[in-house]
Formats: structure tokens, C-alpha cells, sequence
């Protein structure tokens, strides 16, 4: 029998790569999940999130957001002056957002962004011109993408399409305990209500909601701990390596 292993070392020194598309609900550590995945085949990985995200804190900036009402049209007009890079930093080993030229990848992540990005990313020519974006990104495969329309929308063609989810109460007290790291300080309460709020947005809104491809795999990760999941995933890829030697 072949030893799996080898066969995704075989895989990482050939030209034949695949494209991974992990869609999920909120805070249910699709990133993370995503992150290992690319980082074990030697791919790219791109947080589509961090995208809608770095649009959002532009909008606060500019007070074009305020408790999730959107200044759509002036939003829209300023869309060519919003320009979102990805850049590795070798010392983190990590790949940052930088918005117009600025890393923001610590700001993006706060509450208060999160309490506004939802509203903005159901606008329906903003997402245009972030799936125009994150397609050109994946056009050469070797790309692990997460984000909520990633297997529907930007990659229906993708080779693994993944659909996580969690307990609602273990994703916001896993994010509580990341945001607590960090320094902020935030409720609980305050979390939960926001994941169960976007999670609500995303998948009500008419401009490609957040869905469950119908060739996705669910993951649901309410028990699984990060290496079991690395673990369930790999099995998956091997799968679809296998099926193309
Ligand atoms: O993945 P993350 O939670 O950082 O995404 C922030 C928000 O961006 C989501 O709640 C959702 O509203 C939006 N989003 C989206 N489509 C994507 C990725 C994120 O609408 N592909």
C-alpha cells in the first residue's frame, strides 16, 4: 500500500494542484483549519473574510458605517480607492491584511468590525469586486480559501469543497478566549449574540448567501481538537490526490 504522507510530498514537487474552498459559519475556525491545510501541501491560503473585513474598517474610517447602517451609494463610489493586499511577514510566519498600504490585520479583527462587516459584505457590488479578486488569486490552483460563498461562488470547480460548523456557545467562547488573549475586553454575551447575528445576515441575504455547496463535506468541529481536524481534512485531500494519479 502507498504511504499517504509520501503520496502529498509526491504531490507538493509535481505541477498538478487542487483548490480547497472551506465555507462555514462564524467563528467555527475555518482559518485555522485553512492555515495548517496550506501550510502541510505548500499552498496558498487567502482569508476571504479579512477582505470584507479591511472594506469595513475603510468604511468606519470614513463614516460611511455606523451600528450596521451602510452608506451604500457613497460606499460603492469610493470602492476603486480601496485597495486590499495579503503580505507574508517572515517573522510571524504569517500572512497580514494591509489595507491601502497599511497592515491592519489586528484592527480588522476587533468586535466592533465585526459588528459592522456583515451588512457591507451582503451589498451586492461589493462582492463582486471581492470574488473578481479572490478569482484571480486562485487562478493557478494551489490555493486554500476560506470564507462563506468560497465553494458556491468564487470556486464552484473546486477539487474539496469543506462546510464547518460548531455549537454556536463553543464558537463564542472560543473567540471570547482569542479576543481575551489579544487584550480587548468583550462580553461573552456581547460575542455570542454577534456570531448568531452574522451567521442570520449571511445567510438570508439575496446576493450569494452563505450555503452548503451540494458536493461540500460537513465538519463539524464542536468536539474535535485542531489536530484532529488537520487530520480529518488530509484524509479528505488524499482522497482527491489519490484520484488523480
Ligand atoms: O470569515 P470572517 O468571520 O472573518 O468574515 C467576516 C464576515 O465577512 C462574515 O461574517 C461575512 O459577513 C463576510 N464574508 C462574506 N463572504 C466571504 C467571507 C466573509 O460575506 N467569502
Amino acid at each position: 500500500m502507498r504511504n499517504p504522507l509520501s503520496l502529498v510530498q509526491t504531490y507538493k514537487m509535481t505541477n498538478h494542484k487542487i483548490t480547497v474552498a472551506i465555507d462555514g459559519h462564524s467563528s467555527c475556525g475555518k482559518s485555522t483549519i485553512a492555515k495548517a491545510l496550506a501550510a502541510r501541501l505548500g499552498y496558498a491560503y487567502i482569508d476571504s473574510g479579512a477582505m470584507y473585513r479591511a472594506v469595513t474598517l475603510y468604511a468606519m474610517r470614513y463614516k460611511l458605517v455606523n451600528s450596521g447602517n451602510v452608506k451604500v451609494q457613497e460606499l460603492i463610489g469610493v470602492l476603486t480607492e480601496i485597495k486590499i493586499e495579503f503580505k507574508y511577514n517572515p517573522s510571524t510566519q504569517k500572512s497580514e491584511t494591509y489595507l491601502n498600504g497599511e497592515n491592519v490585520e489586528d484592527e480588522i479583527r476587533q468586535l466592533t468590525v465585526s459588528q459592522n462587516v456583515s451588512p457591507i459584505a451582503a451589498i451586492p457590488q461589493i462582492r463582486e469586486a471581492m470574488v473578481q479578486l479572490q478569482k484571480e488569486m486562485g487562478k493557478n490552483k494551489g490555493i486554500v480559501m476560506d470564507g462563506r460563498d468560497i465553494g458556491t461562488v468564487v470556486f464552484p470547480d473546486a477539487e474539496l469543497k469543506l462546510f464547518v460548523t460548531a455549537r454556536s456557545e463553543i464558537r463564542a467562547k472560543r473567540r471570547f478566549d482569542e479576543l481575551t488573549n489579544k487584550g480587548e475586553t468583550v462580553s461573552l454575551a456581547d460575542i455570542l449574540h454577534n456570531i448568531e447575528e452574522r451567521d442570520r445576515i449571511d445567510s438570508t441575504r439575496e446576493a450569494s448567501p452563505l450555503r452548503k455547496a451540494a458536493d461540500a463535506l460537513i465538519l463539524d468541529n464542536s468536539n474535535m481538537n485542531q489536530e484532529e481536524q488537520l487530520d480529518w481534512v488530509m484524509r479528505k485531500v488524499r482522497e482527491r490526490l489519490e484520484g488523480n494519479f
